[in-house]
């Protein structure tokens, strides 16, 4: 038994070694991924429900390997936050995504250009300064950037937060719940915050309209939002019926395969061009 202990301990410490190797080469490439300008964006638009127009869009970033193709956030960002290496790739998606609007503005005026945050860039305390600066340097009027966030971040020390959301509403800077109804925290959270916009998470997309449990919820925080002056996004809307569904209940904005999947820079804009030839 002693023997087999030994062994067992053996084989933990070799495996643990080697997902921790695994980590540490990915947090390597990581860095030399930031250096050498390995990570893209796609967007996926967002569409306004009633008149069927594209208002927004969504950053969502990839990273290029050279020895692995194109890495799907899912499987570098936990890393990347893990490390602090979400800090300084967080602040290029901004900028990316901030020049990327203020030229897409020449289009469409009223587009407003979403880019996901992770909890760990809010205990950055200069987070509300580089965005300030960026907007700037960028060209971009604040209100047409969102910021998207997670529950879990609200979850944390509010009295820290506070101060954080109250500069960015100062600012005009506009600030949505991403996959609601998700996250184990209060929803008292909605009412200490400046919140503007509830995206719906697919999950309960997912049930729409077969489901009657997801149809409830859904119709649920559509009534809660608009009773507290939020809009409301569903994401992950993938079949017509759904789409018609959200409609009917109000909804404010769709996100999702039903209209485009996240797309590169070129066809997004030829998708602007085409609707403003409309
Ligand atoms: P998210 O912010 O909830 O983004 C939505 C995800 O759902 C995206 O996956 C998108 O491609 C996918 N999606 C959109 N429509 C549909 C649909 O109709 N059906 C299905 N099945 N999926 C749909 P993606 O691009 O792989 O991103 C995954 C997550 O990675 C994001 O979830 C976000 O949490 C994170 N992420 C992406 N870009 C960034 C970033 O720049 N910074 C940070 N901190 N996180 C990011
Ligand atoms: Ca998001
Ligand atoms: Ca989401
Ligand atoms: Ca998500």
């Amino acid at each position: 038994a002693k023997e087999r202990g030994r062994n067992q301990h053996q084989f933990y410490t070799s495996e643990l070694s080697a997902r921790a190797q695994r980590r540490y080469a990915i947090e390597k490439n990581l860095r030399r991924a930031l250096l050498q300008n390995e990570f893209f964006l796609l967007y996926q638009p967002k569409i306004a429900l009633r008149s069927g127009r594209i208002v927004g869009v969504e950053a969502l970033v990839r990273w290029q390997s050279a020895d692995h193709g194109v890495i799907e956030p899912n499987d570098f960002i936990p890393i990347a936050e893990d490390t602090g290496l979400i800090v300084p790739i967080g602040q290029w998606v901004l900028e990316q995504a901030c020049r990327q609007a203020a030229q897409w503005q020449q289009l469409m005026p009223d587009l407003r250009m979403a880019v996901n945050f992770s909890p760990r860039q809010f205990q950055d305390d200069t987070l509300v300064k580089q965005i300030g600066a960026t907007l700037q340097s960028t060209a971009l009027a604040p209100d047409a950037l969102v910021v998207e966030i997670t529950e879990s971040l609200l979850m944390g020390d509010s009295t820290k937060l506070t101060p954080v959301f109250e500069a960015l509403l100062a600012l005009g800077v506009g600030i949505s719940i991403d996959d609601f109804g998700t996250g184990y925290s209060s929803l008292s959270y909605l009412q200490r915050f400046p919140i503007d916009n509830i995206k719906i998470d697919r999950s309960f997309i997912d049930g729409i309209p077969g489901n009657r449990d997801s149809v409830a919820l859904t119709q649920a925080i559509i009534a809660m939002a608009h009773a507290l002056e939020m809009s409301v996004t569903a994401e992950g809307v993938e079949l017509e019926s759904q789409m018609r569904f959200l409609k009917d209940a109000g909804c404010d904005e769709m996100q999702g395969f039903y209209f485009s999947r996240p797309i590169s820079a070129e066809a997004f804009e030829s998708l602007l061009r085409q609707t403003k030839a409309r």
